[in-house]
């Protein structure tokens, strides 16, 4: 870091479209502000193949693309970056007390944007062939799979979305659904476009997945509702299964969650810790998508500069 114990008014944790939204509106009015990005900038959506529905953009935008100009625009308002992991935010009072894997950070006030990441399985196999065979990311490791054969796994709009993206790689892809399909109407009709090449299965439980010196060879599942058993041969598994939130280091502190680890907010996006604010995917309530999560940082932005003015 680049000045270690420094102050600044506003540290944001994260970077996704909600932290480099709010940054964009904070530093334009000359609020120091850092962002501490444990992973990617952007977050899970530059790792998104490609976005849609995301306005002003009529033919849609890559993922890393999107991330890069939110980026850029932050930076040339003066937006400071620093990569580390936070692992807690201690209330000292006036100022609030981050506590990163590259020393301490303070700040008078602090915006949770950590948003969510994939959920995994939990099954044997899981991790043992994570990155050699088993992913959780189609824009970055569906190339690998040209002409293979792949599983996904899931039935919501990520597996879908991502399931098609993954046909421009793979010969075969079989599309393993636990219960139903739940993913929006626009996308199922375009799945039906890609029957050639995508199957589904619906009411299929993943149980175990197996394979070699080389990478995975298999995935067991059983029926959801017959418990039946079955075996399906593949060169490479992509699990989509909904997202699971940032809030380990949140675990145990003042900063109240709700039952599935979201973090909890009044309508001013302020937490239970006074001067600490949430906005995107990690907040309670949240839609999951990224125009409600550029909108929810530009607001949480300026709630915020009121509490530095009040204050001050
Ligand atoms: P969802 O929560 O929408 O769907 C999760 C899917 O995974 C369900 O089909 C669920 O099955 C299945 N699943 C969960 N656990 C397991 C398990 N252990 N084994 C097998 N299957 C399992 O998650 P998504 O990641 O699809 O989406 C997350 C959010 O992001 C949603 O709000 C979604 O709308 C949004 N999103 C929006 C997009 C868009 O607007 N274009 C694109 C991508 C995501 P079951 O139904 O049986 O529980």
């Amino acid at each position: 870091m680049t000045e270690q114990f420094k102050t600044y008014d506003i540290v944001m944790i994260g970077s996704g479209p909600a932290a480099l939204s709010a940054a964009i509106y904070t530093t334009r009015e000359d609020i120091d502000t850092l962002l501490v990005e444990k992973g990617v900038i952007g977050g899970l959506a530059a790792t998104t193949d490609w976005i849609d529905n995301y306005p002003g953009f009529k033919d849609g935008i890559s993922g890393s693309m999107l991330a890069e100009q939110m980026r850029g625009q932050a930076e040339r308002f003066g937006a400071q970056f620093a990569m580390a992991e936070v692992s807690a935010i201690v209330d000292e009072g006036r100022l609030k007390r981050l506590v990163t894997s590259d020393g301490d950070i303070r700040a008078r006030a602090v915006l949770i944007a950590t948003g969510s990441d994939h959920k995994k399985l939990g099954i044997p196999g899981e991790d043992e062939y994570y990155s050699r065979g088993v992913h959780y990311c189609a824009t970055c490791d569906g190339a690998f799979y040209r002409n293979k054969k792949l599983v996904v796994i899931g039935g919501g709009n990520s597996a879908v979305q991502e399931a098609i993206f993954l046909t421009r790689f793979a010969s075969k892809i079989e599309l393993l659904v636990r219960s139903e399909l739940r993913a929006s109407d626009v996308l199922l009709h375009e799945l039906e476009n890609h029957k050639d090449k995508i199957s589904i299965r619906l009411g299929v439980t993943p149980v175990s997945i197996e394979g070699n010196d080389m990478g995975v060879t298999k995935l067991h599942t059983r029926g959801t509702q017959d418990g039946r058993s079955m075996s399906i041969a593949m060169d490479g598994i992509f699990i989509f299964i909904g997202l699971k939130p940032n809030t380990a280091f949140l675990k145990g502190s003042p900063v109240a969650l709700d039952d599935v680890g979201l973090v909890t907010t009044n309508s001013q996006f302020e937490t239970t810790m006074p001067g600490v604010y949430c906005a995107g995917d990690v907040r309670s309530g949240a839609t999951m998508q990224i125009a409600s999560a550029v909108g929810e940082g530009a607001t949480a932005a300026l709630i915020m500069r009121q509490w530095l003015e009040r204050s001050a």
